[in-house]
């Protein structure tokens, strides 16, 4: 044991102290600070398109940071012949450009990987001299490459913010009506079936988002049809969805209970349904970004898939507190906490996902208001009031409303 430990010492692997992500008119410029000068291996996948980044044994010992420019999103985890790996989720195909800075006085051996664009938007940029080798890198580098910007203030100007607007995406709201076809769902004592209510609630709720800037909603089932529950997430995943929100109604066999309900998925059963994710390992690849695990061992390819499933969890849960939030403005609610249940429609790992019941169709008063068009509307309203609260507090970096936010920001 001691021989082993004293082994690993002495390879004194390097470690990343610092990573940083900026966004440039003309190129995304990741920098990872480390301990020592490495080799390393830089290369790109496709469908989805992704940067990888392989550090032979070093170490992450600095936060991952906030992304922005091409890179969409940011993830780490040790493979098992110990390099280390960084994934960056990019919006557009690009063509990595890697090179090496000196450490300097306080500042360590610099790995730069440069995301050209292609598109370069502000004139004034494109004759900026390009970030010299020598430029201080604890000062932002969007400073350096932004001449009317010479402040360390990586907030973009109105024009930069501007220019980006035109080919960033909306946000795209996956609503699953409950039930549909052969199966009714619960029937209420006067008998208004829940399948049509979930759908009539869920059309609604389309043309809001859909008139939302920066959202667009797809349906799971558009009319009267069965879909296996198992498919539901999956056409949620083909198109990308950014938000699965699943519409049902409650019932028991008493008349009494009534309210609202929000329930994300129990992690206990994300934890099952991760396994079984992992058995089928090309599904899998799928989830963590297409990285392909067939040569991983099954403690990391879990590791990569709990990085994912992790973040939309969390995110599950904070949103669906925004949309009971909104219910609990409309009428009563029946559980005052997010709840978590093992819904089958609301595996998928990578999506974040929530399961809504409107109200009791079991309970005479709630049934009537269920089946009534004005009511329905009180619904839609408050769930696309929580899914907007959401996304304008959290929103995806290259979606329209993030950059409507950044744009208000600059003018501020
Ligand atoms: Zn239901």
């Amino acid at each position: 044991m001691a021989l082993a430990l004293f082994s690993w010492a002495a390879l004194a692997s390097p470690a990343v102290t610092a990573l940083r992500v900026s966004g440039q008119p003309d190129k995304t410029r990741v920098v990872l600070e480390l301990t020592d000068k490495t080799t390393q291996s830089v290369f790109t996948l496709e469908n989805p398109s992704r940067v990888v980044i392989d550090l032979p044994r070093a170490a992450l010992t600095s936060k991952l940071p906030v992304v922005e420019g091409v890179v969409s999103a940011l993830r780490s985890a040790r493979r098992d012949n110990g390099d280390l790996r960084i994934v960056l989720d990019v919006n557009t195909a690009v063509t990595p450009l890697v090179s090496w800075l000196p450490a300097e006085q306080g500042v360590g051996h610099r790995l730069v990987v440069d995301l050209p664009t292609g598109k370069s938007v502000v004139t004034a940029v494109e004759n900026a001299a390009p970030v010299a080798a020598t430029t201080s890198m604890s000062a932002p580098v969007v400073a350096q490459a932004v001449p009317v910007n010479t402040t360390t203030n990586a907030v973009p100007t109105p024009a930069q913010a501007g220019s980006v607007v035109t080919k960033a995406r909306d946000l795209i709201i996956a609503i699953d009506p409950g039930h549909g076809g052969e199966d009714p769902g619960a029937i209420g004592p006067t008998g208004v079936k829940e399948k049509n209510v979930t759908l009539a609630i869920a059309l609604q709720l389309k043309e809001r988002i859909d008139a939302e800037p920066g959202m667009k909603a797809i349906l799971t089932r558009e009319t009267d049809l069965f879909v296996p529950l198992s498919e539901r997430p999956n056409r949620a995943r083909q198109r990308q969805a950014d938000m699965f929100v699943s519409i049902h109604a409650d019932a028991v066999d008493r008349s009494s209970p009534s309210g609202s309900s929000v329930y994300t998925l129990s992690s206990k059963r994300a934890t099952s349904e991760a396994a079984r994710y992992l058995a089928d390992r090309e599904n899998a690849a799928d989830l963590i970004g297409g990285v392909s695990l067939d040569d991983k061992s099954n403690v990391l390819a879990s590791v990569l898939l709990d990085l994912t499933q992790g973040a939309s969890m969390s995110a599950s849960m904070e949103a669906a507190g925004f949309v009971l939030d909104e219910l609990d403005r409309i009428g009563n609610i029946h559980h005052q906490q997010v709840q978590q249940a093992s819904f089958k429609v609301l595996t998928a790992p990578d999506i974040p996902s929530m399961l809504v019941e409107t109200a009791f169709i079991s309970n005479p008063v709630e049934e009537q208001r269920l089946a009534n068009p004005e009511h329905q509307a009180r619904i839609a309203d408050a769930l696309l009031g929580g899914i907007r609260d959401y996304f304008y507090a959290n929103s995806p970096p290259g979606t329209r409303i993030a950059q409507m936010k950044l744009t208000r920001q600059a003018r501020n």
